[in-house]
């Protein structure tokens, strides 16, 4: 049995107050720094000021909320996500972790319960990246992990970010008071939404996160020969596109078949000239690899450089392959998983180890804390689009695990 419920239809009340702000018949749009966005930050604020907390917003623009501990020399225990969305997105993707951990908050103070450690909430900003191209924004700033390249960015309209993170109440030239040293944070707990289909085809009604995947990405040039498409006979063909496709089958079932790595995607390809009496003289493809190993990732480069070479001789055409930046996967620790684990069974709920195959903001905090994650049911896996729906019952089990499993933290760290 947990040791308090928490009230399921305040917290699935919360998801759809926020869920309307911004709200439109083709999804949510709360893109990051928005007139909808600050909305649902101010929703927020709202909630955990109600809750108790004492709010501020940092240089970076994350929303904190702090209550108090039995012992204030302990280092906080941090629960969160974020709030804002892709254009065009769901109710649930951030919104739950964030709304979830307020109801967490609310429930201790019905119950009078003071924990040992600090607690906070924080809602990171611009965790999806819409605008800038630039993603993990708050949690990135908050560990360090911000870029020069972060700083510079341009919207499409080729605005800074400085006069955003002030919109929202930060500084971008104080971005860095927004660093925590490791240390600060006891430990990050993250509930979310699966957005993949694995907790929804078992029917287990929390996944335990066992890391967040790596990816790498990879560009692929193949240089043939145009020529004349009537004209020129099959056999002396160099034809860029026709080697570009064999590579397309051939990735595909490096994850599907041979199972070098967790998933593989060739999600770009470009044909020149692109017209259809010529034979393509020069192709291109872009892909990923993703897994929560880095080994797998390191041994699927392998095999696509030796596809491309093989496919280089077979069909006499020029390839190179360009190897883009590596998002290094964030593992998240035994103990970390087991905590969570524990939590489920006191709630009486079934659950499953899972990998995480989208980023979230945890995988930033990594960096300064221990890090665990929740994951309950997508609907049939559907996220980033209105269809994304998880059932009340599902985000009210997340709460309760979330809960219990702040319990448990705080009682043995
Ligand atoms: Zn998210």
């Amino acid at each position: 049995m947990p040791r308090y419920s928490i009230n399921e239809s305040r917290i699935n009340q919360t998801l759809q107050e926020l869920g309307h702000l911004g709200e439109s018949p083709e999804g949510m749009d709360r893109v990051a720094y928005s007139p909808e966005d600050i909305a649902g930050r101010d929703y927020t604020i709202k909630l955990m000021q109600e809750a108790g907390l004492e709010t501020r917003i940092d240089a970076a623009g994350n929303i904190i909320g702090r209550r108090a501990g039995s012992d204030d020399n302990l280092p906080a225990i941090a629960l969160g996500s974020h709030t804002d969305t892709v254009p065009k997105g769901g109710k649930y993707d951030g919104a739950l972790g964030v709304m979830g951990a307020i109801e967490v908050i609310r429930t201790l103070e019905e119950q009078g319960h003071r924990t040992r450690h600090p607690l906070e909430v924080i809602d990171f900003t611009n965790e999806e990246g819409t605008r800038f191209h630039r993603w993990l924004v708050g949690s990135r700033s908050m560990s360090g992990l911000l870029e020069q390249e972060d700083l510079d960015a341009l919207d499409d309209d080729g605005l800074s970010l400085g006069p955003c993170i002030a919109d929202i109440g930060g500084d971008l030239s104080r971005i860095g008071e927004a660093v925590r040293s490791p240390g600060e944070l006891a430990a990050y707990f993250e509930l979310h939404i699966e957005q993949g289909p694995y907790l929804h085809q078992s029917g287990n009604p929390i996944g335990v996160v066992t890391g967040i995947t790596g990816r790498a990405v990879f560009e692929v040039e193949i240089e043939g020969k145009a020529n004349h498409a009537g004209t020129t006979p099959m056999s002396t063909r160099r034809d860029a596109l026709v080697s570009a496709s064999k590579l397309v089958l051939n990735i595909q079932k490096m994850a599907a078949e041979q199972e070098i790595c967790r998933v593989s995607t060739v999600g770009s390809i470009k044909a020149i000239p692109n017209a259809v009496n010529v034979i393509p003289g020069h192709a291109s493809i872009g892909l990923e690899f993703r897994d929560t190993d880095m080994e797998a990732l390191a041994a699927a480069e392998q095999e696509l450089r030796r596809i491309t070479d093989q496919a280089a001789v077979d069909d006499i055409v020029d390839i190179d392959v360009i190897r883009h930046r590596f998002t290094s996967a964030v593992p998240i620790t035994a103990d970390m998983q087991a905590l969570v684990a524990e939590a489920a069974e006191n709630c009486g709920m079934a659950w499953e180890p899972l990998a995480s195959g989208a980023g979230h903001d945890a995988q930033a905090v990594a960096n300064i804390a221990p890090v665990a994650m929740i994951f309950v049911p997508s609907i049939d896996g559907i996220s980033h689009a209105i269809e994304e729906y998880s059932t009340p019952q599902d985000c009210a089990n997340g709460v309760q695990v979330l809960l219990e499993l702040l319990l448990l933290a705080d009682d043995r760290s």
